[in-house]
């Protein structure tokens, strides 16, 4: 049996970046991984697919220009699926290489096979190509991911109706698409076909889109949606998927159906712990498959630590990097880095784009805290103008009277890179003088922050004076 410092199940985010931690501080580390390509969801199937689709939607359908030079852009009217995967494929292909050539730069040993705990110390590899192997590892990492669930409703087998994973093999763009879930990815995928042309209806039980966002940005990115020509169904409840010979039926709970020629389920995910065999370990997990751990990341069983998608909330490609290395910081003592931060961002890469750090005005409110809000839109930007973003906005939440920053919202073009800026400052307990007394670059839309901050100086001071 082969002894390691350290074994790592499954090479995405967590995995390669947990895996590197330990490696880089001389440990002797595996790396398994079941699937023919290293990377996970972040590099093969989520992340960067989608968002490699959403700037080859943007590209095909002119959709950043239309309006702009006074001519009429409308979609490639022969776009096959092929040309809109085309880069897909080669951003994936490149990135799938970097996360090798990152593996091997590190000395780490990457084995290929499924992965289940024999015991505590030992993982029971069956290899891809036959036969199995047992590894030992002092500390083990789980960051197995997760899976897409279908929900009940939706649990019917048929060509056209896809998650969030096959949909890259969608053989042909349909006419019109049925999204099943208003999360993220839900919300995504229907504007990046609705950009494309394909009349997308957006299906979900709740009664607002995304519930963790401001309110105000929520309900801009439900008329931008629209605007896209989306129907945005919310507060409906599936009842059924009836596939026909020429059609798919999804049917509602008030009476009505909706027909659509494919359908996307966007129903959620589920952590990837079926096969582990952590029942060996004592180890359980929750309903959704999540892998309950402490603030250090380690499992009922102090050795074996788990990071990633597979421990549930907040499931995104950058917390489930930084847990992984927290968690590899404290198996072998790194001393560096002791917590995931606080405050992280939180990017939707709708069209528009929106992100956010930090309060929302409603969770102030929930939490008793008293706030005020400056916003800067983009029309009134020189840089928002000279893209055309006339529908993007920066708002900040601060709190009444001393002005520190609790929450920065940002929709529209770049704004999941603009949210840093305002990350920053929250990260360092700042008030939003800090943006009143910088200087940024002219024309630029983080020049926002300066016109939110002074907006919200101002509401600040109607307030004061009644
Ligand atoms: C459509 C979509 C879009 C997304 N967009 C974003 C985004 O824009 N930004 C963002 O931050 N996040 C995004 N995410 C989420 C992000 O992809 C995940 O949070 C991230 O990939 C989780 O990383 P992970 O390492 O925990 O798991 P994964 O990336 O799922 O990797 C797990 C790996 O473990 C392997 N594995 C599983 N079981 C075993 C086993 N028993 N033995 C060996 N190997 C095993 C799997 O094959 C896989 O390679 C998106 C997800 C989806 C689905």
């Amino acid at each position: 049996m082969e002894r390691y410092d350290l074994v790592v199940i499954g090479s995405g985010p967590a995995g390669e970046k947990g895996a590197a931690q330990a490696a880089y501080f001389g440990k002797r580390v595996a790396l398994l991984e079941r699937a023919p390509h290293v990377g996970g969801a972040g590099v093969n199937t989520g992340t960067i697919p989608s968002k490699t689709l959403r700037e080859s939607a943007l590209y095909f359908s002119g959709l950043a220009q239309r309006g702009l030079y006074g001519i009429d852009y409308t979609v490639k009217p022969d776009l096959t699926v092929q040309d809109f995967m085309f880069r897909e494929h080669e951003v994936v292909r490149t990135l799938r290489e970097v996360v090798r050539e990152n593996i091997a730069r590190h000395r780490i040993d990457l084995v290929h096979g499924q992965g289940a705990f024999e015991d505590a110390h030992t993982v029971r590899v069956t290899r891809a190509e036959g036969g199995t192997l047992r590894l030992h590892g002092d500390v083990i990492l789980v960051a197995t991911g997760s899976v897409p669930s279908r929900g009940r409703e939706a649990a019917v087998e048929d060509p056209r109706i896809y998650d969030s994973d096959t949909i890259l093999e969608m053989p042909r763009l349909p006419q019109r698409l049925a999204v099943i879930g208003a999360g993220v990815i839900g919300c995504e995928y229907a504007t990046i076909f609705a950009a494309l042309g394909i009349r997308v209806t957006l299906i979900d039980g709740r009664d607002r889109l995304l519930p963790f966002l401001d309110a105000e940005i929520a309900d801009r990115l439900r008329l931008q949606m629209q605007a896209l020509g989306i129907e945005v169904r919310l507060a409906e409840r599936l009842t059924g998927i009836a596939p026909a010979p020429d059609i798919v039926r999804l049917g509602l709970a008030d009476g009505t159906a909706v027909e659509a020629d494919s359908v996307l389920v966007a129903a959620g995910r589920l952590g990837n712990t079926g096969t582990l065999g952590l029942e060996r370990l004592g180890v359980a997990v929750g309903e959704r498959g999540h892998i309950p751990v402490n603030e250090h990341y380690q499992t009922a069983v102090p050795h074996v630590y788990a990071a990633g998608d597979v421990i549930g909330f907040p499931a995104l490609a950058a917390t489930s990097m930084e847990q992984a290395r927290v968690a590899m910081c404290h198996a072998f003592d790194l001393k560096y880095k002791t917590r995931v931060a606080p405050v992280f961002p939180l990017a939707i890469y709708t069209i528009p784009e929106i992100a956010m750090a930090g309060e929302t005005e409603e969770t102030c409110r929930a939490k008793g805290i008293d706030c005020c809000v400056g916003r800067a839109p983009y029309r009134q930007n020189a840089r928002g103008q000279i893209v055309g973003d006339l529908a993007g906005l920066v708002k900040l939440v601060f709190r009444f009277p001393d002005k520190t920053l609790l929450g920065v919202h940002v929709l529209g073009e770049a704004a999941s890179e603009l949210v840093h800026v305002g990350l920053m400052v929250l990260q360092a307990g700042g008030t939003i003088d800090t943006f009143i007394n910088a200087v940024f670059n002219y024309p630029t839309l983080g020049d926002a922050y300066k016109y939110a901050a002074y907006d919200g100086l101002g509401n600040l001071q109607r307030r004061q004076t009644g």
